[in-house]
């Protein structure tokens, strides 16, 4: 038997990652001889990955060849610092000016995908049946998952979007870049949360990483909370923020990011093994349902 075809995330650290639950379940439904790794790489590491042919150390101190490695999701601290080892990149990479998933073609063509934004939108439309269309929105925190979240909203036509962070400058690049790239929707960078007008938007959005530790506060006072709101938070771990509970209490209504964590997982495996798939005429529905339920085990656990 061929050896497995190596498949596997890259970041620092890796070891919380559900990623490997959900690809390995795919591998193993659909009948891929291939493997699903966690790669706990340092940014000095990063280099000698993509230019070199030296063989990586997974998690487990077990070696992976560079010969055999097909495709890797990228998460922090590499999203940005990948795309200068890219020969083609796809058209949300531009947006987001970050990769978080990156396939080797041959030695010298490597190509990046950012799928976390698809993962977003699929959630909210597909599960959740919310439409984006005119609709107002308040996001939290302008990092890495902010700007593809951002790029799908403008895309997909919201009438507008005001963002807050803690470091103005990073919400004011992410409006720069609506100015340019979407000029029909109103953004807004603004210095506190009370400016970004809760009470009169449709969807508010956390994108900050506050409210995974049991001690982070929940950054959004009651008063703000209303009933015709919508409370996306992207953590999922845990299921139930403050915020989420404290929006729910109000009459709100809420989802934790778990799905876009699915729907981003189902959108990669689709770039991982195109071919794949179309031969063997899988459908998009299996792969969601064999992922979703690897991924709802792995949480159990
Ligand atoms: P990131 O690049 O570090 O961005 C987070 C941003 O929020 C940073 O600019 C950060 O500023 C800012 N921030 C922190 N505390 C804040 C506060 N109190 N008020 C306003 N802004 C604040 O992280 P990311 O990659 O975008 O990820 C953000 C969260 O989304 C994480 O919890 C991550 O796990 C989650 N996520 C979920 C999914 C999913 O599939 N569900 C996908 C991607 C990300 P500082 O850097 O100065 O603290």
């Amino acid at each position: 038997m061929n050896l497995p075809k190596i498949y596997g995330l890259i970041g620092y650290p890796v070891k919380h990652s559900y990623s490997a639950f959900m690809h390995n379940a795919a591998f193993k439904a659909f009948g891929i001889n291939a493997e699903y790794r966690l790669f706990e790489i340092k940014p000095e590491e990063l280099e000698k990955l993509f230019l070199t042919d030296s063989a990586l150390v997974d998690v487990n101190g077990e070696l992976a060849l560079k010969a055999d490695l097909v495709g890797l999701n990228v998460t922090i601290p590499h999203k940005e610092a990948v795309l200068k080892y890219l020969s083609w990149r796809s058209s949300e990479t531009k947006f987001t000016e970050a990769a978080n998933v990156v396939i080797f073609k041959n030695k010298n063509y490597i190509e990046g995908w950012n799928t976390d934004g698809l993962g977003f939108h699929k959630h909210l439309a597909k599960d959740l049946k919310i439409s984006f269309v005119n609709k107002k929105v308040a996001i939290l925190g302008a990092g890495g998952a902010a700007k593809a979240v951002v790029d799908q909203l403008a895309k997909k036509g919201v009438k507008s979007i005001a963002i807050y962070d803690v470091e103005k400058s990073r919400s004011v690049k992410i409006t720069d870049k609506i100015i340019k790239e979407y000029p029909a929707v109103e953004s807004f960078a603004v210095d506190s949360i009370a400016e970004l007008n809760i009470a009169g938007v449709d969807l508010l959005i956390n994108c900050t990483p506050v409210g995974m530790k049991a001690e982070d506060p929940c950054l959004v006072s009651p008063e703000m909370i209303h009933r015709g709101l919508f409370v996306y938070d992207l953590i999922y771990n845990p299921a139930q923020t403050k915020l989420l509970k404290l929006a729910k209490e109000k009459g709100a209504q809420v989802s934790n990011g778990l799905g876009m964590l699915l729907y981003q997982g189902v959108r990669t495996f689709e770039i991982f093994e195109p071919d794949f798939i179309k031969e063997n005429e899988i459908s998009i529905n299996d792969i969601v349902e064999v992922m979703r339920s690897a991924l709802t085990e792995a949480i159990g656990k």
